[in-house]
């Protein structure tokens, strides 16, 4: 479709129509008469996952949804929101969410249609939030699908890739707010976080190591820790061997500070700490492409090892390396499914020709630990290797054809890395 392209502009979509529907009508009417037809979300994905051959739906022109259920501590928005827009709502009538990604841009349905995460031993990814699902089906219907109705079921529908239906509300659930402080330090050398990468990610709520692979170190930590009321926490000088940064930090080298949420160990709410990166502002470096694998955290160090073997051979082609981790799951097609994670992400210069002979080498050197590839970044493993990684995958390709069995919903990616075909 001329001139749509995703935020990193590395991928043009090849949809013959975009639909921006205003209603659950209109919307309902475009599902019922679509041949081929796919939601986008805000675009963030950097591969053709949310592409389609026929009818491409935003949301982003829907009535917003904001219903709160104290009662039962949950939160219903519409499927286009962003959860920019959720955080100082949520906030200001004294509740928060569980996790939040680097950015605040992106939307909440696709960002849980993609199993996006955040960083914290015991912090699950943003899609474990979700207690209920209004979705537009292939018949132009809508189906409610609720983690209390059917637990087996739900936890097959969440992380859906897209490819059950286009999601018009997501039900979330809440925590009590909670302010957060982000501290800083410079150079914490390889060996150490090879030692006592437990001790590490252990010692604050969201712990982010970046290292740009140049030196054996990592460059940055950025520890995000819950401030209770009236906290006097004092962050030592030295962590680990790193020191405590005294001005404002970009990740990526050369790039200003503003764009990033408060540092210094100022405390703010929940939405504006656990994001790396303002509302306001481009998020990243904003020239980039991004690969991301998930590998188990038993496997963390051994891991980290064999990256850093090979590091002189991507080293040139990369803008910085981040280290998270995440809780595991039980969401069948989370990345995250079945395994405390550690997380590798790599945002790389834009220049896919040469990213793509690249990337091998890190699929290669993580193999040996059953790598997980983000749903929403760049990766050239094989359909048939990414199909081993997900033992529910024979019950999420029966849920579709059962929900979807004209194979409405399916795109090129669907059928690449979930059908194998
Ligand atoms: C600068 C930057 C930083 C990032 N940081 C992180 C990070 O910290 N952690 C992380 O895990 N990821 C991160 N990502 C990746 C990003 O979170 C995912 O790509 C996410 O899917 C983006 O959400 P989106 O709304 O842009 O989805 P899109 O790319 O628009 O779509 C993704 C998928 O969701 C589906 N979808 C969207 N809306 C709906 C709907 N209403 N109903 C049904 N399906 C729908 C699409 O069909 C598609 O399959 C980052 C990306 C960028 C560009």
């Amino acid at each position: 479709m001329a001139g749509l392209t995703n935020w990193a502009g590395n991928h043009a979509y090849a949809a013959a129509r975009l639909h921006e529907p205003r209603s659950v009508e209109q919307l309902q009417e475009i599902a019922r008469k679509a041949s081929f037809v796919r939601a986008v979300g805000s675009r963030h994905s950097f591969n053709d996952i949310a592409d389609t051959t026929g009818d491409l739906v935003s949301l982003h022109r829907m009535p917003r949804r904001f219903e709160l259920d104290e009662a039962a501590g949950t939160v219903t928005v519409d499927g286009g929101v962003s959860y920019g827009v959720i955080g100082a709502p949520l906030d200001a009538a004294g509740y928060a969410l569980n996790s939040l990604a680097s950015l605040p841009h992106i939307s909440v349905a696709g960002s849980c249609a993609t199993a996006t995460h955040g960083s914290g031993d015991r912090v699950a990814n943003l899609s474990t939030a979700v207690s209920a699902m209004e979705v537009v089906t292939a018949d132009g219907e809508i189906t409610i699908f609720e983690r209390d109705r059917d637990p087996d079921l739900f936890d097959g529908v969440v992380v859906s890739v897209g490819a059950l239906g286009i999601v018009t509300s997501l039900t979330l659930d809440l925590q009590p707010t909670f302010r957060m402080r982000q501290d800083v330090y410079r150079d914490l050398p390889l060996e150490m976080v090879a030692a006592r990468l437990d001790e590490i990610t252990a010692s604050a709520d969201s712990v982010s190591l970046f290292t740009e692979w140049r030196h054996p170190a990592f460059e940055q930590v950025w520890l995000k820790r819950r401030v209770p009321d009236g906290s006097s926490f004092e962050p030592p000088h030295e962590f680990f061997g790193a020191t405590i940064a005294t001005v404002p930090m970009h990740p990526i080298r050369g790039m200003s500070a503003a764009a990033c949420t408060p540092q210094l160990g100022v405390a703010g709410p929940w939405h504006e700490r656990l994001p790396h990166f303002k509302m306001d502002h481009t998020p990243s470096s904003g020239a980039e492409l991004q690969s991301e694998y998930l590998v188990p955290r038993r496997h963390a160090v051994d891991a980290l090892l064999a990256i850093h073997a090979v590091r002189n051979r991507f080293a040139a082609r990369l803008q910085v390396c981040e280290v998270r981790t995440i809780a595991a799951d039980p969401l069948w097609m989370s990345t995250a499914f079945g395994r405390d994670s550690v997380a590798f992400h790599f945002t790389w210069l834009p220049d896919w020709d040469g990213l793509r002979g690249v990337l091998p080498i890190i699929e290669a050197a993580l193999a040996p630990f059953e790598p997980r590839p983000h749903w929403g970044k760049l990766f050239t493993m094989s359909p048939a290797a990414v199909q081993t990684r997900y033992e529910k995958l024979p019950a999420f390709t029966a849920l579709i054809e059962r929900v979807d069995p004209s194979g409405k919903f399916r795109n090129a990616f669907v059928n690449r890395y979930v059908f194998g075909e």
